[in-house]
């Protein structure tokens, strides 16, 4: 018998249903993952370094000109000056770089606060910390934090909170005074945070990121996460990164050379050369999500489905409580047994999900025709 270390740990969902989307030849808009390739100036550059020969380990933190890029842009998008040597690492994918932090910085005894639902992949590392997780609840329907409720859950053993912004899988945004609560809220302690925003770049309807790493008070103490694999339709690359002050990276640095050690060495060089050369990239990304969300929502409106507004990511909620009462996961599997359609419950990014709720995620980053399959299969339901 082995002694489990994550005893009510099971498959991750995204995992579940791709899987269950091939067995069943079902389209898959379930798992964020884009159906279409990354842009072939990168793809070229990436064939360029594998013959240029720069094929051995990256250096631990990520190779030099990355890091440089990463720093360039970070001052762009947020007016943020960070050091390339000694506040940024290249991670293998957010994944990493989020269970590195977790791991860097939570001790057995220690509490984290989740905000409820939560991405699946945070609690897991803050059990294996021996840490606990508060979870709290998103209020609905807008998914906001109820601060007051944050507020009277921190206690002496809080270390982190982990925000994610924009959020997923509802879709929604921290705004600045949602950030200068925050900052209000944990301005006595020493709190870190962890803000997970890998879908910086796809926010939508005129509205900015409002990321941390503009808030000059948060971003002294917070790992800010993001994500190469979402940006530049790559995430079989698994490469992302984290921007941290130097006492926070040299801890998460730590646990990070023990992990993964280093990041794919010629996607690293290939990803420099395209962000110094495409600075435009993620100015464009916002437009082209955008028309993939409202043709999928206009695809959607003759069906009896109720599409969530979304703000930003490429996720889509559905509210499918006129075509039936069951509970999301019954509801995923019978779709993608019986009609097709490998989609996302959202009760597995909650622990204790509201039972009345009837919501599935949907991903929109796929091709049109993939889209508009999917959205008659969903519009026969
Ligand atoms: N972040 C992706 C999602 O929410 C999944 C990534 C994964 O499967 N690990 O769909």
């Amino acid at each position: 018998m082995i002694k489990s270390r994550l005893p009510d740990v099971g498959t991750t969902i995204f995992t579940v249903m791709s899987q269950a989307a091939i067995e069943y030849q079902a389209v898959n808009v379930g798992q964020g993952v884009p159906d279409f390739n990354p842009p072939t100036r990168l793809l070229e550059r990436v064939t360029e370094h594998l013959y240029q020969g720069n094929n051995q380990y990256a250096p631990m933190a990520g190779v030099v000109a990355l890091r440089e890029a990463i720093a360039v842009k970070v001052m762009r998008c947020y007016q943020r000056r960070v050091s390339a040597y000694d506040d940024v690492t290249v991670t293998c994918g957010g994944t990493e770089a989020i269970a590195s932090s977790i791991q860097a910085l939570v001790h057995p005894g220690d509490e984290v606060i989740l905000l409820d639902p939560a991405y699946d992949s945070y609690q897991p590392v803050v059990s294996l910390c021996g840490g606990t997780a508060r979870r709290i609840p998103l209020l609905r329907p807008e998914f906001s934090i109820d601060w007051q409720r944050l507020k009277d859950a921190l206690s002496d053993r809080t270390r982190l909170i982990v925000i994610n912004t924009p959020h997923n899988p509802s879709g929604t945004c921290l705004t600045q005074a949602d950030l200068d609560q925050l900052a209000d809220i944990i301005r006595e302690t020493k709190i870190t945070l962890l803000c997970d925003e890998v879908y910086e770049h796809m926010v939508f309807d005129g509205a900015a990121h409002v990321s941390v790493h503009s808030h000059a008070e948060l971003s002294e103490r917070g790992i800010v996460v993001s994500s190469f694999g979402k940006t530049y339709h790559a995430t079989g690359w698994k490469i992302g990164y984290c921007v941290a002050p130097k006492a926070l990276t040299a801890e998460l640095r730590k646990v990070h050379q023990f992990v993964t050690f280093a990041i794919a060495t010629p996607l690293q060089y290939a990803i420099a050369d395209f962000m110094t050369e495409h600075p435009e990239w993620e100015m464009e990304l916002p437009r082209f999500y955008q028309a993939k969300r409202d043709y999928f929502n206009t695809l959607l409106a003759s069906s009896r489905l109720t599409c969530v507004p979304t703000a930003a990511t490429y996720f889509q909620l559905v509210d499918y409580s006129q075509i039936s009462d069951e509970f999301d996961t019954d509801m995923a599997l019978r779709l993608v047994r019986n009609h097709g359609v490998a989609t996302i419950p959202i009760s597995p990014f909650s622990e204790q999900s509201p039972r009345k709720e009837r919501l599935l995620r949907l991903c929109f980053a796929k091709s049109d025709a993939a889209l508009m399959r999917a959205a008659e299969r969903l519009s026969a339901l």
